[in-house]
């Protein structure tokens, strides 16, 4: 029996804001990296603060605005206010994040970030990298923000690439309920799983939450046999006292795989760039040798 439009089941949908092709470091071989919107941590060091909130958002070039006001003219909740002093005024509060204000944005100051994605559109786009997974042994990775917070779409998705036979890897923090792991494991290859900190009291003030649930489930989902790769960020005067006990704590748990990950700047200032400002902090970044040291010490 065909089943008309209103009698279909609805689609499951997430919200994302990239995704990235002929990425070659989120797992084996060429891969599509697939980012989620939305986050659980607030690390000090984040260089996507665009994906905190799971919703899409409003970023604005300064530089561009014309201060014209077609943006306000073409917000059906009055949103937004192109004054002349006080320059593109929102009231994030009334937003309904329709993006029409986008549209009407001429000159582009106003862009949207994230959108929404249904798993038949994603689907389709990750298979057209095919070849490129089959001929390199890569796969699809899905990253974030978190994107085990939108678990019920990540779990067909990974579903659906895993009876095309393709690699699939989950890059998470891990500050989520262990039953959430057991419905994507039987389709995840590899959990890229990210460690900040050993001690709670550290993590906390690194991220702004507890690390005991994320510790507890990296070693549930250890003594599942499952393929798993710490990754590490190494921001030196913020976790590099930290390493030592997270390799001991890693290593007295038979967890091997370790990847050290260089701090970078490159994201600072890009939470400028959201009509909602977020303040970033910026961190030395290391030089090549000294970081080669802490992944000799560290790294395996
Ligand atoms: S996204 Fe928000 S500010 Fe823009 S038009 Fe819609 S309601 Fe107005
Ligand atoms: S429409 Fe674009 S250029 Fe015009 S005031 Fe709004 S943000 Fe500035």
């Amino acid at each position: 029996m065909c089943l008309d439009k209103k009698q279909r089941a609805p689609q499951n949908k997430a919200v994302i804001f990239n995704i990235q092709r002929f990425s070659v470091f989120d797992g084996p071989g060429v891969r599509t990296a697939v980012f989620f919107k939305g986050c659980n941590l607030r690390c000090r060091w984040c260089h996507n603060p665009e994906s905190y909130e799971k919703r899409p958002q409003l970023a604005f070039d300064k530089q561009k605005c014309i201060g014209c006001g077609s943006c306000a003219e073409h917000c059906p909740g009055s949103c937004l206010l192109s004054d002349p002093v006080r320059g593109l005024v929102y009231n994030r509060k009334d937003c309904t994040d329709c993006g029409r204000c986008t549209k009407g944005c001429y000159a582009k100051a106003l862009s949207r970030i994230g959108y929404e994605i249904t798993a038949d559109e994603l689907m389709q786009e990750l298979l057209e990298e095919l070849p490129y997974y089959q001929e390199s042994g890569g796969g699809v990775t899905f990253s974030g923000g978190e994107c085990m917070l939108q678990l019920d779409f990540l779990e067909e998705v990974l579903r659906r690439l895993k009876e095309k036979g393709i690699h699939t890897a989950v890059d998470t923090a891990g500050n989520v309920p262990y039953k959430d792991f057991e419905r994507i494991l039987p389709y995840t290859d590899l959990f890229l799983y990210d460690m900040k900190a050993f001690h709670e009291q550290v993590h906390r003030e690194l991220t702004g939450v507890s690390n005991v649930r994320i510790k507890d489930n990296l070693l549930r989902l250890s003594r599942t046999g499952t393929d798993i790769r710490i990754r590490i960020p190494v921001i030196e005067e913020l976790n590099a006292a930290e390493l030592p006990f997270m390799k001991d704590f890693l290593w007295e748990n038979g967890i091997r795989d370790i990847e050290l990950l260089a701090y970078h700047r490159m994201g600072v200032g890009k939470g400028d760039l959201l009509l909602e400002p977020v303040r970033q902090e910026s961190f030395r970044e290391l030089d090549a040798c000294k970081m080669e040291e802490y992944r000799n010490r560290y790294q395996i």
